[in-house]
C-alpha cells in the first residue's frame, strides 16, 4: 500500500480472463484500468470487488504476475455468483488492497509450513511464489493441502512446478474416490508426519475453515512450533475494509485492517468464543 492510498478509490477492473479450477471455483485474471499509482499488495491482502448493482465481496490476491491480478474465488452468494457468469471484456469495480499481511520479513531464513484447507489455499499461493523467487532467503517450504475429495484440491496443474523448485507438497482428502490413491484424512495427520528439522526456527501460516486452523495450530504446538510462529487468516463478513463500519468485529479488533493475517497466540482467546 502507497502513502497516496485512497481506500475508497474504485478502480475499473477488467476482467481478461478466467481459469476453471474445480467445481465452484474459478481463478479470475484483472487488469486494472484507471490505477492513480502503480498497483501493489502484499502476500495476505485482499480487495474488495464489486459487481455494479450487486455489491462487493472480500476476495484476496491469490497471485500477481505483471500487472494481472489473480483472484480465485468460490461462487457463495449474490456478488460471486455474479462474477461467475461473467466474461472476459466485464468490468468491476476493485477497492484495495487491505488487510495485514502474511509475515513473509519473519520468515526469511526460518522453514515455512502452509497448512490449507480448500480455497484456503488461495490467499496463501503468494506466499509460495515469493519463495519459489527468493529461494535464497528462506529454509524449507512444505505446502499441506487438504480438501473434502480429490476434486477439491485446488491449483494440482502447479504442483509439479513448486515440486521442481524444491517445495515439498503434501495433499490428503477427506474422503476417496476410485481415482484417488493419495492419503486419505485431515490435515493434522499431514502435520503429523512431516518432518520438522528445527520447529523453534519454523513458521507457519495456515488458512481454511477456522475449525481446521484451531486444530491446526493445536498439532503445530505439540509439534513445537511456538504461537508466536503459527499464523491465522480469518474471514468474516466486512463492509468498509478500513475499520468503521464494524461489521468484521473480532473481540478489540477489526478483521479488514487487524487481519485477516492474526498471530495465533494473539487471536486465540478470540477465536474460541462462539459467535463473536
Ligand atoms: C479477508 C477475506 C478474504 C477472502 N478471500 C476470499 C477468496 O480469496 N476467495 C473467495 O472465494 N472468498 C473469499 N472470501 C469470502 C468472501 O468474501 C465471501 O464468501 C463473500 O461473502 C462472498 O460474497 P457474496 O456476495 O458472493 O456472498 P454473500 O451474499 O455474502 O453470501 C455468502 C454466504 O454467507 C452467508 N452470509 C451472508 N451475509 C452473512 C452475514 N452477515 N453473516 C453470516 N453469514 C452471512 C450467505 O447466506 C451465504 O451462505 C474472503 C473473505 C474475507 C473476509
Amino acid at each position: 500500500m502507497t502513502s497516496s492510498f485512497q481506500p475508497w478509490h474504485m478502480m475499473e477492473a477488467k476482467l481478461i480472463q478466467v481459469i476453471h479450477e474445480i467445481p465452484g471455483v474459478a481463478t479470475y485474471d484483472f487488469e486494472l484500468e484507471d490505477t492513480p499509482t502503480p498497483y501493489q499488495f502484499a502476500p495476505g491482502q485482499f480487495n474488495m470487488l464489486y459487481v455494479p448493482g450487486v455489491g462487493e465481496a472480500a476476495i484476496s490476491l491469490s497471485g500477481m504476475t505483471g500487472t494481472v491480478l489473480h483472484h480465485t474465488i468460490r461462487e457463495a452468494g449474490n456478488v460471486t455468483h455474479d462474477i461467475a457468469r461473467c466474461q472476459p471484456g466485464s468490468t468491476f469495480g476493485l477497492r484495495g488492497p487491505f488487510g495485514s499481511l502474511w509475515p513473509m520479513a519473519a520468515c526469511a531464513g526460518n522453514d515455512l509450513i502452509l497448512a490449507a484447507g480448500g480455497i484456503g489455499l488461495a490467499p496463501v499461493r503468494p506466499v509460495i511464489y515469493e519463495v519459489v523467487k527468493n529461494p535464497e532467503t528462506y529454509g524449507k517450504l512444505t505446502v499441506l493441502h487438504g480438501a473434502r475429495t480429490a476434486s477439491g484440491l485446488l491449483y494440482t496443474r502447479q504442483y509439479a512446478d513448486w515440486r521442481q523448485a524444491g517445495i515439498a507438497v503434501e495433499t490428503i482428502v477427506d474422503h476417496a474416490d476410485n481415482t484417488w490413491f493419495g492419503q486419505v484424512g485431515v490435515i493434522t495427520q499431514l502435520l503429523n508426519r512431516c518432518t520438522i528439522q528445527r520447529p523453534s526456527d519454523t513458521i507457519l501460516m495456515t488458512c481454511g475453515p477456522e475449525i481446521m486452523m484451531h486444530f491446526v495450530a493445536k498439532t503445530a504446538l505439540a509439534r513445537g512450533i511456538p504461537a508466536q510462529q503459527i499464523y491465522v487468516s480469518l474471514e468474516r463478513h466486512m463492509n468498509c475494509a478500513i475499520g468503521l463500519c464494524g461489521h468484521c468485529q473480532l473481540g478489540p479488533t477489526f478483521v479488514c485492517k487487524d487481519g485477516p493475517v492474526y498471530r495465533y497466540d494473539q487471536i486465540a482467546p478470540f477465536m474460541k468464543v462462539e459467535g463473536l
